[in-house]
């Protein structure tokens, strides 16, 4: 079939400005009503250069919007149950509203224990088992940020779902699979594609809505792409390039996430505006 649209650009960088402006609204007035400043504490094992940068600019993203962060930073040889021991306490502690364990923590630790040890209360980044079952059930929590703010990108642009069919590509325990939880919620019919999926060019052809959470540049071919069809790139690879065929894509597609400015931007606001939500959740009702 010949070309028949150029997709509308999601933009995300503006989505999450505007999400980051609102809760720093809120962390204000938070701040004014209760005397108390939302609070995140970011957690840091070792000093990998990617995730020293990620913990850096999550807490100087926090102080813009008037979000405190309380930073530890623990060697690279800590146990899992010092990791642990460290999160419980943070989890006690009432001057924190929100916890975030940067990973992968490293491979001699148990990354599940540790996250189970945070509080779902103070779980802003969505890691637990619990935030989990509580999104897949659409019961309060706190989701994971990533999927959560590809969710709002969707309704940001008005994407009806319901009957929709959605294609995730990918199905890590942070992004593919949160992801087509949320899609199910909303009366999506969700095809999970990973490494072992046979044939991914033809149920990528079937989808309206794709989303690629993979971390193989262009894996999703532009060809693929049904006319109309929704495109939401997670995907981030060396050279500012996407898991999509960004360029052959946009010709079909009728909306679609550019890299970067698209998906990558929302992770961070969600977390924060997640943080501020955990704050008011905690201080309002004096836990
Ligand atoms: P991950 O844990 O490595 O998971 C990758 C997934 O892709 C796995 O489920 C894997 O399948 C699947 N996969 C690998 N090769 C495939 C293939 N040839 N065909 C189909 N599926 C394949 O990665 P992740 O943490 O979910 O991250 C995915 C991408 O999103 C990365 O580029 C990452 O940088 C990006 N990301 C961006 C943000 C952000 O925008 N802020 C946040 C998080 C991640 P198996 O399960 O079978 O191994």
């Amino acid at each position: 079939m010949s070309p028949t649209t150029t997709a509308r650009l999601m933009d995300g960088t503006g989505l999450a400005r505007r999400i980051v402006e609102d809760a720093a609204t809120r962390a204000a007035e938070i701040s004014t009503r209760t005397g108390a400043t939302p609070c995140l504490a970011t957690v840091l094992v070792g000093d990998d250069p990617a995730s020293v940068t990620y913990v850096r600019m999550k807490r100087s993203r926090s102080a813009k919007a008037g979000i405190t962060s309380r930073h530890i930073a623990l060697p690279a040889t800590t146990s899992t149950a010092e990791l642990v021991d460290t999160l419980g306490a943070l989890s006690d502690d009432p001057g924190v509203h929100g916890i975030l364990l940067q990973h992968p923590v490293g491979p001699h630790i148990d990354e599940r224990a540790a996250f189970e040890a945070i509080a779902p209360q103070k779980d802003v980044d969505g890691v637990t088992l619990s935030s989990f079952a509580a999104m897949s059930f659409s019961l309060p929590g706190f989701v994971s940020c990533t999927p959560g703010g590809i969710m709002r990108l969707l309704a940001e642009y008005r994407v009806d779902l319901a009957g929709k069919h959605a294609v995730v590509v990918g199905r890590s325990a942070i992004l593919g699979k949160p992801v087509g939880m949320l899609l199910l919620a909303q009366d999506a019919t969700v095809t999970y594609c990973h490494s072992r999926t046979r044939n991914l060019s033809a149920l990528v052809r079937e989808a309206d809505v794709v989303v690629a959470a993979v971390g193989r540049p262009r894996l999703v071919r532009g060809e693929d792409i049904k006319p109309g069809a929704v495109v939401l790139d997670a995907g981030y690879n060396a050279g500012n390039v996407g898991d999509v065929d960004f360029d052959a894509a946009r010709t079909r597609a009728e909306l679609i996430t550019p890299v970067p400015g698209g998906v990558g931007p929302m992770t961070i606001a969600v977390l924060l505006a997640q943080t501020v939500d955990a704050a008011a959740q905690q201080l309002d009702s004096g836990s």
